[in-house]
């Protein structure tokens, strides 16, 4: 394998660029015409274009991606995460093109893609899962017979479905991910109009209606178990990750250890993700998702088949690089380390910086990032795909960068974070960074009380009051002297600032003002 085109674009296609040069491995960046100058085009050793800004001509484009595949002679293709990265039909044609796909087979794709069939698989191998429903509301549907109203239209009976779940339960699309198309049902009455919704949504977002229903567990928290696997029979869990940090059921701090798991607990929990990865026949790195509840009952969720974006946490304290480990395997390579060689070593926090303004119902906060300062220090790791004078452009999922600290206990790691976070600074945009800083500073996120329903409980009274630096108001003043100077765009300026009263005569300044500049 001696060139690798990456079909992803921002942190992560950063990612894999750096690992394909620790392997000396050449590299191919894809990019839309709006990242043109994008991070992991200027990094990549060649750079194709693909096609227009919307992902369905770009990134989302198999046809542009094997043509610049081929274009370029690449051995294999990384997918990264999101946009193609488990889509069994990219694999299929990969495999058909003679081009290695660095991931699961498009069958293994096609199984574990697919919730109700992963579902049924892990049910079979002895696997705990949710309660839920058995039957396939698209057959259902076709049964329905038309006339009929209410929740008779279904073909099912919703009803005693309901009732043998239990209320509350949650509505999931079959082909669903990144928190999209759930709906919560609190009881009967809601139901039909909740799978009418919920079959628009799937259908909508996934290009299929099919839906299926499940007991809506109350505060539990999201475990999930990273696998490797070689398709030569050796699989590896190693270990946990809390994600119980969630924004609309979307991970927004990720740590590991967990704080919920005892050793038992965890070995316990690690053999199951090894049973489902051999029950999916496994092959490259995955994640197996399980929710845990306040008793200690776990329950599989799901099989994320690609890297994960959180996955640096579990570098850290595992010290496996897992995306080199995935271009090993992928190139038939048996796994590098046996389970009895892999241990848990201190802690590790993630912390997701996104360009969204949280105080604005984290609304989309595109626009040019006018000064970058990354943080560094003993324990620190910054994975970005960004730099000072880049547009963030709004065409794509607005996550910015990762932030990641490790130390020798937890607090040592949250200590680290909160550090890290006041040294990051990103003027232009808003950004999730004082956000971040709230949950780690939080009494219950210090007590390791991390549940999925954390920032509904915990954070709705967030004011953003969370201090800034001296450092850090110079800089703005830094970023707005290069505004001056540039005249170009529109200068924003963290909320946070705006507070800082010596500052504010230079927020006042407007744009005819620097328009009239004489230099
Ligand atoms: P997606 O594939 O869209 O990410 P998941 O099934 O992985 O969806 O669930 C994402 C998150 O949604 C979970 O981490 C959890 O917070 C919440 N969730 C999903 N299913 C349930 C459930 N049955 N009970 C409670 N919370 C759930």
């Amino acid at each position: 394998m001696k060139k690798i085109l990456i079909a992803n674009r921002g942190e992560i296609a950063c990612r894999v660029i750096r690992a394909c040069r620790e392997l000396d491995i050449g590299t191919v960046a894809v990019y839309s015409e709006v990242d043109r100058k994008s991070l992991h085009v200027q990094m990549a050793d060649e750079a194709i274009l693909i096609g227009p800004p919307p992902p369905l001509e770009s990134y989302l484009n198999i046809d542009a991606l094997l043509a610049a595949a081929k274009q370029s002679k690449t051995d294999a293709i990384h997918p990264g995460y999101g946009f193609l990265a488990e889509n069994p039909e990219f694999a299929r044609r990969c495999e058909e093109e003679g081009i290695t796909f660095i991931g699961p087979s498009s069958k293994t794709l096609s199984l574990v893609g697919d919730k109700i069939k992963a579902r049924e698989t892990m049910e079979k191998a002895g696997v705990p899962i949710i309660p839920g429903s058995k039957f396939d509301i698209r057959n259902s549907l076709a049964e329905g017979r038309a006339g009929k109203t209410g929740l008779a239209k279904f073909g099912v009976n919703l009803e005693s479905e309901g009732e043998k779940i239990g209320y509350p339960l949650i509505i999931k699309a079959a082909l669903g991910g990144g928190g999209k198309g759930m709906r919560i049902v609190r009881s009967e009455k809601e139901m039909e109009k909740a799978v009418e919704a919920g079959r628009r949504e799937a259908k909508s977002a996934f290009g299929d209606e099919t839906i299926y229903l499940e007991k809506y567990l109350s505060s539990p928290r999201h475990i999930e178990f990273q696998i490797l696997a070689d398709g030569k029979g050796n699989v590896v869990h190693l270990f946990e990750r809390e994600c119980s940090i969630q924004r609309r059921h979307q991970k927004i701090v990720e740590e590991t250890p967990s704080t919920a798991l005892s050793p038992e607990l965890r070995s316990r929990m690690g053999e199951v993700a090894l049973e489902v990865a051999k029950a999916s026949h496994y092959t490259n790195a995955g994640t197996v998702e399980f929710l845990l509840d306040p008793n200690g009952n776990f329950y599989f969720l799901e099989v994320n088949a690609r890297i994960q974006v959180e996955h640096p946490i579990t570098e850290l304290t595992t010290g496996v690089d897992l995306v080199k480990e995935q271009i090993r395997i992928a190139r038939g390579e048996s796994l590098s380390k046996r389970q009895e060689d892999l241990h848990q070593r201190g802690h590790a926090i993630e912390c997701r910086i996104y360009a969204e303004d949280p105080k604005q119902g984290f609304l989309p906060s595109p626009g040019q990032i006018l000064f970058l300062k990354e943080p560094s220090g003993p324990g620190i790791r910054h994975d970005s795909g960004i730099f000072s004078g880049w547009e963030v452009t709004p065409d794509y999922d607005p996550i910015l960068s990762k932030l990641i600290t490790w130390g020798e206990t937890r607090e040592v790691a949250r200590k680290r974070m909160i550090a890290a976070l006041n040294d990051l600074t990103i003027l232009g945009i808003e950004t999730t960074v004082d956000f971040l800083k709230g949950v780690m500073n939080h009494p219950e996120f210090i007590q390791g009380r991390t549940t999925t329903d954390f920032i509904d409980r915990h954070m709705k009274d967030w004011n953003g009051e969370e201090s800034d630096s001296d450092l850090q108001q110079a800089l703005i003043a830094g970023a707005i002297f290069s505004y001056m100077k540039s005249g170009k765009g529109k200068l924003r300026i963290p909320h946070s600032a705006l507070r800082t009263p010596h500052l504010s005569p230079w927020l006042t300044v407007g744009k005819w003002e620097l328009g009239s500049r004489s230099s």
